[in-house]
């Protein structure tokens, strides 16, 4: 099996390096591989199983919808599944959070409603320039790239990415930025050289940047700076939203409404590439045609994401339920981090981890832990953190044995 590795797959490939079995099965947490091994998996394809692996409340509404014959693909039409998704969307999510959003289905992934937001925001503000921070991530095509702040990742481009700067993130000066008078001063002087931005676009949480979390207060200043200078707030919630951070969208504990909303990953709820980009109704400026793909009208990803949420946010059950889930979550990466000099917490609600002072331990860590049976990643430009995202759905067994897992293998390199 390793010669498949080896010899047909691409040297870009990531993961199976660090997981080099194959995997054959999957169910709520925990993935099987051929030889039977069963892992505990606090990965969630990266943030794209929420719900965990083959739900049954999603896989049964999807088997039905496949064997009636309804329409799988229908790019841009109108089709009972993406009617009703739209309709449960605005019921479910929209109105009780107060936010009057149009839905775009940009294209099946993340960095398709990241590269639909960044078009939209130069569109209608005629500007050009985009700002975004230190560590942030927001896909592999050149306008998610290009505002990508991964040294390694941009260097994929092979050509300068331009029209975006990068300022620095909430944590970049150890919390001494919580206000924005810098790049106040620098917008109000018109002799600055600063061209005025169309948009800046920014995690709530940096997922793959090292799980730095933003403050809410950060995250209020910055909102309201834009505001001020008539500059659009976009919110990349690819991997912090559908629920991960506690609530659905991950700015809501902010109380901020940002003008433009990037989802994927999690909304399909069934691992189903499908994304959404969420606009203020005014901004909806697009030509027809203006912006399509072939990929848009994933009726099957329609029909999980419509049960999903139908199963989880037709009332606050849920999210109560995630509340103690996390606080569990949260008590027991403490007392392990405790264990380790200089070791602390990043994150938010379950997208958390572990940084660990040497920039070696974190990788280890992830090794011995699936050598035991866990899966979880490694965040940060030096895979410096330990990062757990396991589904919104796991229970207190899984949680108990998976930080029991993590413990004794920071334990084993750390201890
Ligand atoms: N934005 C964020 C915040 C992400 O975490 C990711 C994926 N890790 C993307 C955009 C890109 O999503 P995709 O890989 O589906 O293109």
């Amino acid at each position: 099996m390793s010669n498949i590795f080896e010899t047909l797959e691409s040297e870009v490939r990531s993961y199976c390096r660090s997981w080099p079995v194959v995997f054959t099965h999957a169910k709520g947490a925990t993935q099987t591989s051929e030889d039977g091994t069963e892992y505990l998996d606090f990965f969630s394809g990266a943030g794209a199983l929420n719900y965990g692996h083959n739900n049954p409340a999603l896989t049964k509404p999807l088997l039905d919808y496949l064997s009636s014959g309804a329409v799988v693909h229908s790019m841009d039409m109108m089709t009972p599944a993406k009617r009703e998704f739209l309709v449960t969307f605005q019921e479910l999510i929209l109105k009780p959070r107060h936010l009057d959003y149009k839905v775009m289905f940009p294209g099946p992934t993340g960095t398709n409603t990241v590269e639909a937001a960044l078009k939209l925001a130069r569109k209608v503000t005629g500007r050009q320039h985009i700002l975004s921070f230190t560590n942030a991530f927001h896909g592999m095509t050149l306008g998610s790239l290009s505002v990508t702040g991964n040294s390694l990742k941009r260097k994929g481009a092979g050509i300068p990415l331009t029209n975006s700067s990068k300022i620095p993130y909430d944590d970049y000066f150890d919390g001494t930025t919580a206000d924005f008078m810098w790049l106040e001063r620098v917008l109000e002087d018109s002799g600055s050289g600063v061209d005025k931005p169309a948009a800046v676009i920014v995690e709530t949480v940096q997922g793959e940047g090292g799980l730095r979390a933003a403050r809410i207060e950060w995250l209020r200043s910055l909102a309201a700076l834009l505001k001020r200078h008539d500059i659009l707030l976009i919110v990349d919630d690819v991997q912090a939203g559908c629920g991960r951070t506690g609530t659905f969208f991950s700015f809501e504990e902010a109380g901020i409404e940002p003008d433009i909303v990037c989802v994927s990953k999690s909304i399909s709820g069934y691992g189903l590439p499908m994304a959404l980009t969420l606009f203020r109704p005014e901004l909806d400026v697009w030509e027809p045609g203006e912006h399509n793909g072939t990929f848009r009208g994933h009726n099957p990803a329609f029909v999980t994401a419509t049960a999903a949420l139908r199963t989880y946010w037709a009332d606050d059950k849920f999210q109560q339920q995630l509340a103690g889930t996390i606080e569990t979550l949260h008590r027991g990466l403490e007392e392990i981090a405790g264990t380790v000099e200089g070791a602390g917490l990043r994150g938010r609600g379950l997208l958390v981890g572990i940084i660990f002072p040497d920039l070696e331990t974190a990788s280890k860590v992830a090794a011995e832990a699936f050598a035991n049976g866990l899966l979880v990643e490694t965040s940060g430009p030096d895979d410096e953190v330990v990062k757990l995202m396991p589904p919104l759905t796991v229970t207190d067994e899984e949680l108990g044995r998976g930080l029991a897992i993590l413990a004794a293998a920071v334990r084993t390199v750390a201890g």
